[in-house]
C-alpha cells in the first residue's frame, strides 16, 4: 500500500481526504494507494515528516501552518515552491523528499479564462496571497494587492511582482482575488475587505480562496451583481488534482475531485 496523507494543524475540517479517496477509487488506485489527515504540531512537524517514507509514504499535501517548514526540510525542489517560499506538496523517493507548489498553477486552472493583460486585484498578503501573485504575475496579469497590514503586502510585492493599493477601485479590475481569512469565521467580508457588495460588474471574474460557508457571501453578492465567480473548492481541486499527478503519474480525474469535495 502506497501512502498519502494531508499534514496540517488543525486538519480534521480537510476535504482532502474525501477528494483524493475519490480520486484514487476512480483511478482504479483504492486497493494501492491510500490518503488520510494527520495533524501535526509545529514541533513535531520536521521528525514525523523525516519517518514518513520510511513508513510507506509516496507523498503528502501540507497545509497550514506548515508550507513555509515543508519547503525547508526539502532536500529538493520546485523553481515555483523556491519563489513562492512555500511547499504544498511533498513527495518522497527513497530517503530524498522533493518539494512543490500546486497551488499557484491550481489557481490559474481554476480560472474560466487566461489572466494575461487583466487588470487584477489580490486581497491578502498570506500564504495564499504569495502563491496567487507569484502565479498571476507570472501569467501576465496587470496585478494590484490590497492587504489589511499594508506593509506586508508592500513587501510581498517587492519580493515577487505587482503593485501595493491602498484604497482600490473595484469597477477597475476583471479578476478579483480573495486570498484573505475574511469570512472564514463568519465575519462580514464587506466590513473587513475594500470591496462593496453591490458594486460588483457582470464582467468581472471574483475568486474567493475561503470555502466552508457555501457560496460564501462575497461570492454570493459577486454572483447576483452577475459577475463569474470561482470558489475555494474548485482551487483545491485543482491543486490537489496536479498534487495527485505528481505522485502517481496519472491524469487525475478532476470532475470525481470536485464533486467528492464538495459533498
Ligand atoms: P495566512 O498566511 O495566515 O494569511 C492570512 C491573510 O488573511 C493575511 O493577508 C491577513 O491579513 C488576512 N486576514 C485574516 N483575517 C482577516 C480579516 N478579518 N480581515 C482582513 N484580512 C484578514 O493564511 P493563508 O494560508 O494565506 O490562507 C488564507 C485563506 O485562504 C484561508 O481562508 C485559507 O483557508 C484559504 N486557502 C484556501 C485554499 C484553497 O485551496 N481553496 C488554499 C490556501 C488557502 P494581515 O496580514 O493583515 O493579518
Amino acid at each position: 500500500m502506497k501512502r498519502l496523507a494531508v499534514l496540517g494543524h488543525p486538519v480534521g475540517h480537510s476535504r482532502s481526504p474525501a477528494m483524493h479517496t475519490a480520486a484514487l477509487a476512480e483511478l482504479g488506485l483504492a486497493g494501492e494507494w491510500s490518503y488520510s489527515a494527520i495533524d501535526l504540531a509545529p514541533d513535531e512537524f520536521e521528525s514525523r515528516v523525516r519517518a514518513m517514507a520510511g513508513e510507506g509514504f509516496a507523498g503528502a499535501n501540507v497545509t497550514v501552518p506548515h508550507k513555509g517548514a515543508a519547503l525547508a526540510l526539502a532536500d529538493s525542489m520546485s523553481e515555483t515552491a523556491r519563489e513562492i517560499g512555500a511547499a504544498n506538496t511533498l513527495s518522497f523517493d527513497g530517503g530524498e523528499i522533493h518539494a512543490d507548489n500546486t497551488d499557484a498553477q491550481g489557481l490559474l486552472d481554476a480560472l474560466p479564462g487566461p489572466a494575461a493583460g487583466k487588470p487584477t486585484l489580490v486581497l491578502g498578503a498570506g500564504g495564499a496571497a504569495r502563491a496567487a501573485v507569484w502565479a498571476l504575475a507570472r501569467e501576465g496579469a496587470e496585478v494590484a494587492v490590497w492587504n489589511r497590514t499594508a506593509l506586508r503586502a508592500e513587501h510581498l510585492c517587492r519580493e515577487l511582482g505587482g503593485v501595493l493599493v491602498e484604497a482600490p477601485d473595484q469597477g477597475a479590475f476583471e479578476l478579483i482575488v480573495n486570498t484573505t481569512a475574511a469570512g472564514l469565521r463568519g465575519e462580514d467580508p464587506f466590513a473587513e475587505l475594500p470591496l462593496e457588495a453591490a458594486a460588483f460588474l457582470p464582467e468581472q471574474t471574483v475568486v474567493d480562496l475561503v470555502y466552508g460557508e457555501q457560496p460564501s457571501r462575497l461570492l454570493a453578492a459577486a454572483g447576483a451583481s452577475g459577475a463569474n465567480v470561482v470558489d475555494g473548492i474548485e482551487i483545491l481541486a485543482c491543486q490537489g488534482a496536479l498534487s495527485l499527478r505528481i505522485w502517481t503519474g496519472q491524469e487525475p480525474p478532476l470532475e470525481a475531485m470536485r464533486s467528492a469535495a464538495r459533498r
